[in-house]
């Protein structure tokens, strides 16, 4: 079992398929006379069964270009290809569905309904579905079973803590069983050890539920996690390599989850 995770836990060969594709990709925000140019000709793409990781410092574009990838928005040049689909010639429902479809989002600030508990965030992605309530619950329950939180399905966000309230957002992120999982700093809020804990989980997604994984941080230590790691500055790409080992477990942990992947 152990082994076979290993093996699936490498970077993807060079024939894996591409999801997700940016090819010189501009962004401008124009804000009265003055324009900032917040990307600048980015080249990317993200295979199946990838583990990237953005890194870069704050203002150097990585939400912008999440946004991208994630087709929340469109860039003022260049082009992007979702699933074979060049997104500017979707329609926004059109884009509205491949996107819910393929990719689960996560952010920094967990982005929950507080008057909702954590049984009622998970399932509110489904809402629109011709699903019926029972089911609804259902996946949810199991979901959050999944990323450990089966005692704290009533819990509003008040009453969750940060690293539970980011498993939540996480259950939700994989409500549709989307194959692609954005996280922008998803571990930005939380202190070191939860924010490893999370990781953690994401590598679990990676591993065992072969989910494609993007993440954005300025943290090196959280970037190690991942097997294909790209520096954004000022706009631009200036580096990026595949790593041979990933990082694990920070040796000094004795947090019971410490798991070799
Ligand atoms: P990061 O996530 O790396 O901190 P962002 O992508 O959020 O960086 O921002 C990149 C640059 O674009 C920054 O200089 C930021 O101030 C600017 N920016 C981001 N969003 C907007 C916006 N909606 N309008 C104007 N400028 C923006
Ligand atoms: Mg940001």
């Amino acid at each position: 079992m152990e082994k076979e995770h290993e093996k699936r836990g490498h970077a993807p060969d060079i024939h894996s398929k591409t999801v997700i594709e940016l090819h010189d990709v501009w962004k401008t925000y124009k804000m009265g006379e003055s324009a900032l140019n917040a990307l600048k000709g980015i080249n990317l793409k993200v295979k199946e069964g990838d583990f990237i990781s953005i890194q870069g410092p704050s203002g150097s574009g990585k939400s912008t270009l999440m946004n991208l990838i994630g087709c929340l928005d469109l860039p003022d040049r260049g082009k992007i290809i979702l699933e074979g689909n060049d997104i500017e010639k979707l329609s926004e429902s059109r884009l509205a569905i491949i996107r819910g479809r393929h990719i689960g989002f996560v952010f920094q600030a967990f982005n929950l309904v507080q008057t909702l508990n954590a049984l009622e965030n998970v399932a509110l992605p489904t809402f629109f579905q011709q699903i019926s309530e029972k089911e609804r619950t259902q996946r949810a329950a199991e979901i959050l079973k999944r990323v450990g939180l089966e005692k704290r399905m009533r819990h509003t966000p008040m009453q969750l803590s940060g690293g539970e309230q980011q498993r939540v957002a996480i259950a939700r992120a994989l409500i549709n069983n989307p194959p692609i999982i954005l996280a922008d700093e998803p571990t930005g809020n939380l202190d070191s050890r939860t924010g490893h804990e999370i990781m953690h989980l994401l590598v679990e997604l990676h591993l065992k539920y072969n989910k494609t994984i993007v993440i954005v941080t300025h943290d090196p230590f959280i970037a190690k996690y991942a097997h294909k790691r790209i520096n954004i500055v000022d706009g631009q790409i200036f580096h990026d390599h595949v790593l041979e080992k990933r990082f694990l477990w920070s040796e000094n942990s004795n947090n019971s989850n410490n798991k070799r992947f």
